[in-house]
């Protein structure tokens, strides 16, 4: 993998003063690899987390054809569509259970959904379609089923020896049932990623210090440990950092050695007295970036060594919304591509803006908005009142952010715009 500067120094219109988000982006995903190592876990502890190899399916699922219905197995050329067929029942299959013989014409097998099909037959015909006839006997009415119906083909779901989950996916509740359905009990995944972060500046206060005058509580490292465990991180939470210069080295030689990544937050702005930048600039090949982007224009990137070890480092702006959308932009997309996940785009909507919104090309905004259905049973976004980048209301409130892109002008009302929603299914 190609170093930061190499990365930086292939590209002609590289201005890191003014740098677009898609440029930034595609210099991070070029500069961060995947950690390798993999470790096998129980299936109910791979939740959430990486697969490390493709998984080919040991077996076909279902192993044989069998009945999605309760009802009765046929041979489909003894039930026409224009006539009706009164067919002798010769035996009956519950799910679990099996059936010797052949089924031969005019006869059928009374079978229970999940129960393997009887050699002869291919079709089933629904209980509900049927009517009784004489002792031992059904009739199938004209047309009630076309061959093939209701009966579901052996591996039709996974086939033996085909790839069933891919390497990279992130094992969701779907995928522990699937490989549950392949009797698979142990699962390779990559190991965790280990996260490391602190906040910096001296005006930072933690919870359960007096608040003294001219103060904050720290919040940041209460946002990043929510969005670094949901990711599935291992998490090393570092406190407060003072502004000086022997306790910041000190602190990033620390994150460096424990964590693949060290995410820190403030002291990049511009005009910054601290040594925060000053500091990450001597450890390591780190740049600093002023980004075309509301909120979060301010950001620190690159890799950091101590001792040996090596570590990438997102020096994240210090406002409380910056540090969110920074995160979400830009360490999400990395973090997971050293976690060793698949390319994992989040998916944007389009939905109609309930007012305008003022914007202007040349940056690309995150505004925080609330996707409702209004009383026409149509959806809207609007945007969640003051947008300061240091109103963590507005993140909270909201669920959705509003991509307004690079290029993107003012929204008219009733403009349709880009939304990702906060809360998925799974
Ligand atoms: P900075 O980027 O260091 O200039 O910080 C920008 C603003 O964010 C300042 O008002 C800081 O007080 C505030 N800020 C920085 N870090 C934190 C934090 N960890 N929690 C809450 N606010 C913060
Ligand atoms: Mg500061």
């Amino acid at each position: 993998m190609p170093s930061l500067s190499e990365v930086i120094s292939c590209l002609s219109d590289y201005d890191p003063n003014a740098l677009p988000v898609a440029q930034a982006q595609q210099i991070i995903r070029d500069v961060v690899t995947p950690v390798e190592a993999v470790e096998k876990v129980a299936l109910r502890s791979a939740l959430d987390r990486v697969l490390a190899h493709d998984i080919i399916s040991p077996i076909n699922v279902p192993q044989h054809d069998n009945s999605a219905m309760d009802g009765f197995a046929v041979r489909g050329a003894d039930v026409g569509p224009d006539k009706a067929a009164t067919l002798r029942i010769i035996a009956t299959i519950h799910a679990g259970g099996g059936f010797d013989g052949e089924v031969q014409a005019g006869e059928c097998v009374r079978i229970m959904t999940g129960a393997p099909m009887p050699q002869g037959c291919d079709t089933v015909v629904p209980q509900e379609f049927t009517q009784a006839a004489g002792e031992g006997e059904v009739t199938i009415p004209a047309g009630a089923v076309k061959t093939g119906d209701n009966r579901r083909l052996q591996g039709e779901d996974l086939k033996a020896g085909k790839p069933a989950l891919a390497a990279g996916k992130i094992l969701r509740p779907a995928d522990l049932g699937l490989l549950a359905s392949l009797g698979i009990a142990e699962v390779p995944v990559r190991r965790r990623l280990r996260v490391a972060f602190f906040s910096t500046g001296d005006e930072l206060r933690s919870i359960g210090e007096p608040l003294d005058p001219g103060c904050v509580y720290d919040s940041n490292r209460y946002t990043l440990y929510g969005m670094l465990s949901r990711l599935g991180c291992e998490i090393i939470d570092m406190g407060v950092v003072k502004d000086d210069p022997a306790t910041l080295s000190q602190a990033f030689r620390i994150a460096c050695e424990s964590a693949d990544a060290v995410i820190t937050s403030g002291g990049v702005s511009v005009g910054e007295a601290d040594y925060t930048k000053q500091m990450m600039a001597e450890l390591g090949d780190v740049t600093f970036w002023k980004i075309g982007m509301r909120p979060g224009r301010p950001m620190a990137f690159g890799k950091i060594s101590s001792n040996g070890r090596n570590a990438c480092l997102f020096g994240l702006p210090g406002n409380p919304v910056a540090v969110m959308v920074t995160f979400y932009f830009f360490a999400r997309d990395a973090l997971l591509r050293m976690m060793g996940a698949e390319e994992n785009r989040l998916p944007l909507m389009r939905v109609a803006s309930e007012s305008p919104i003022r914007k202007k090309p040349g940056r690309t905004e995150y505004q925080r908005g609330i996707v409702a259905t209004g009383a026409d049973g149509v959806q809207r976004v609007r945007i969640t009142g003051s947008q300061g980048s240091g109103i963590l209301r507005s993140m909270s409130e909201a669920n959705c952010i509003v991509v307004l892109h690079h290029d993107q002008d003012t929204v008219h009302a009733g403009d349709m715009v880009d939304v990702i929603l906060f809360e998925g299914l799974v």
